[in-house]
Formats: structure tokens, sequence, C-alpha cells
């Protein structure tokens, strides 16, 4: 499987994917999720909002188990954040057909669409659209770095943008969702163990920041008659991590757009955009709210004008507990995947990182099982999880789908 995947969407510059929503490289995925849907005997379907199943039994029967994950990647990426989630979900299901067992509710395996958010600067658009968690209208009114809508998006890779909306129906048919993950951290290798289960996922946002000054010449323009942006911006930047470090949160400001962008001009404007994430609502709040004191107070200094709007907004994801302990005791029954866990607890961990079975775990029992990454290294061509850890993750994924699954 991996072979197949490993050249779509890779830019031979970076080594990194760039597999965006509704592009080529994302129908490329799509296309060979189809292939191994049907190379399985699965029945392939595309829901309203873009997302693909492949489907073993009758899903009308209703409480399935589903597992699954997401193809897209953000700007030059990893090989794992995603795909391992999907490559394990078909792997698990050729382990479990290996091992004889039998299903005793339908099972599905699932490819969210456009989870990364990397095109629309909206994550889990797919999956938030089909829990309704996301309205037709914002999300018809997203666009991409070029301007290009969504609905266009999606019209010119061969979906109806009209047919978008919550899927209550088809989530109503979902008993239970399981969604392997490579970590995005560290927990993993620092406790010694190979697969660990989630516990929670932290509230996140992104806020944009406008700072609008007055663009001049860089030459001319007497340092104090300047109404220069970058200086509030960059200051902001410095209080993002002051703030985080006091409050025990994260804050980051990864991405910026300034205009009009000259080496010889003074900004007009800078847009900065914060991602922001901590253990708990209070802490989030408090980095959140200090950052944008920070900025005011800058702004005003530098005789620049400041907006700040909320994009979007994940609050905290507690998974169910009975799904998470059921799924804890049949890994450490069956011993993690067939390795011999001499007693030792799967390891429970939160993440900062969003994902699509945060989504659904408003509607829908969620778990996610995450597999050792090395490095901690993630949304980068580096990240990385050995071949032997991706194994003990597809048989404690197959563990957990034939406890839950299977007579
Ligand atoms: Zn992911």
């Amino acid at each position: 499987m991996w072979r197949g995947l490993a050249p779509l969407g890779l830019d031979r510059g970076s080594g990194g994917y760039r597999r965006y929503a509704w592009s080529g490289a994302d129908a490329e995925c799509r296309e060979w999720f189809r292939a191994q849907a049907e190379s399985r005997g699965l029945v392939h379907e595309v829901d309203r909002n873009g997302n693909q199943w492949a489907w073993h039994g009758d899903p009308r029967a209703g409480d399935a188990v589903v597992t699954g994950s997401h193809l897209d990647s953000v700007p030059d990426g990893g090989a794992f954040d995603g795909p391992l989630g999907v490559v394990s979900s078909f792997a698990a299901l050729d382990e479990l057909r290996r091992r004889g067992a039998e299903f005793a509710r339908p099972f599905a395996v699932v490819n969210f669409g456009d989870e990364e958010g990397a095109r629309f600067g909206l994550a889990c658009v797919g999956s938030r659209l089909a829990a309704g968690q996301l309205t037709v209208e914002d999300a018809h009114r997203l666009r991409d770095g070029n301007g290009v809508p969504l609905p266009r998006a999606m019209e010119a890779a061969g979906y109806d943008p009209d047919a978008i909306g919550p899927d209550p129906e088809r989530l109503a048919r979902i008993g239970a969702f399981v969604e392997l993950h490579v970590e995005q951290g560290r927990a993993l290798d620092l406790s010694g163990d190979p697969v660990g289960v989630a516990s929670a996922i932290w509230p996140h946002g992104r806020w944009r920041f406008d700072f609008r000054g007055e663009a001049n010449h860089a030459g001319t323009t007497r340092l104090a008659d300047r109404r220069d942006p970058m200086l509030p911006y960059a200051e902001t930047v410095l209080a993002a991590r002051r703030e985080a470090e006091l409050a025990g949160g994260l804050a980051t400001f990864g991405k910026i757009a300034v205009e009009p962008n000259g080496v010889n001009a003074i900004p007009s404007l800078v847009r900065g955009w914060l991602d922001s994430r901590a253990a708990d609502q209070g802490t989030l709040d408090a980095v959140v709210s200090g950052v944008e004191r920070a900025a005011r107070e800058h702004a005003e200094r530098a005789g620049v004008d400041l907006d700040v709007v909320r994009e979007s907004f994940t609050p905290v994801v507690d998974f169910q507990h009975a799904l998470r302990d059921e799924i804890r005791r049949v890994l450490e029954k069956r011993g993690r995947g067939g390795a011999d866990t001499g007693g030792r607890a799967v390891p429970v961990l939160g993440t900062g990182a969003g994902h699509d079975a945060g989504i659904l775990s408003a509607s829908v029992p969620t778990a996610m099982l995450f597999v050792r990454n090395p490095t901690g290294v993630s949304h980068s061509p580096a990240e990385h999880a050995a071949e032997d850890d991706c194994v003990a993750g597809v048989r404690a994924l197959a563990d957990v789908l034939e406890g839950l699954a299977c007579s």
C-alpha cells in the first residue's frame, strides 16, 4: 500500500507532501483509496461531503464499526499523518480476514476529506460538515490562497458543492469510530511503548491578526514618520511565546501575509495567524487574551490599526470513557498486538492536535490509537514511524476491531 501512495503529491524539491483538498494529488489519493476498497471486495461510496467509505456488510444495518483517517496533507507534510491511519485500517481488515474473524456488525474504512485545512484554512471540513459543525453557508464562503471558493474547487474536482451539509443519517449508522494516527509528540518514545490510546484532544483554535499601517518608501520615509505594522506584529510573536510559557499552553505564529510584500516598501498590512492550544479552556483563554492584549498595546504605540478575528475553534474533546476502557482492556488482554506486555498498562495520552475523531465524538462513540513517533516531528517530511511500530499499530487496531465488531 505504501508503494502506491508514496509518489502521490510528493514535492521532489522539499521531499514533503502537498495533498491539498480537491487538488490533482487529492484526486490521486482518492483513486488509490477506491482501488484499495475494490481490491478487497468492499463497497466504495462517496458521501455528500466528499468523504470516502469502504463498506464490509450492510451499512443500513446500523451500529457499524468504522475506522480510518485522512489522506490530505499540510504543505510539505510527512508520509504518516493521515495515511498511516488509512493504510493501517485496510491492513487490519486483511489481518482479521487472515485470522478468520467473522463480523457481527457492519464495518467500514473511511477517508475524511480536507482534514488538514491546508487549502481553505479550516481543518476537518469533511467531518465538520457531516456532523453539522460547519454550516453550508460558511463552507461556501471558504476561499483558498488564490481566491478560489470552495464550491468552485469541489466542482473542478467533479463533486457537487450544493449537496454538502449535515449527514445525521450516515453518522447514525456508526456505533463506534476508531482512528489510528501517528503520534505528534514524544510521549510514547519517552514511555517506551509502540502504541497508546487517546484520552482527550486539547481545546484549540486559529486567530487572524490584521495589523494595518501605511505603505511607504523604505529609503525616503523617516523612521519617525512611519506607521509600520511589521513592528507590532514582531512584538506580538514574542508576546505569544511569553504568554504560552507563562500559562503552560502553546502559541504559534506560523503563517504570515504581507502587503505589498516588497523588499523596499514599508508594509501597509501584516496579517499573522495565531494557532493556540492548551490542556484546558481556562489556560487557552489566558494565552489568547494575553497575546491580544500585547498586540493592541504595540499596535497603538506604532499608530497601527488592529483587527483580531477568531477563524476557527474546537473545544476540548474528552473521548468516550467506556470505549476507551474497552480498548485498553482488549489491548492489555491480548498483549498489545501479540507482543508480551509483561503486565504493563497501555499508555493513555492527551494530544494538542485536532482530528476527525474529535469532530465525530460529539455524535458518535469515538476513540484513537497513537503509534510511536521516535522524534515527535510531524507536519514535516522528517515525520517518521518505524516499520515494527506500524505493524504493532496494525495488530493493535485489528485486536480492537475484532473485539468490537466480530463475534
Ligand atoms: Zn492527521
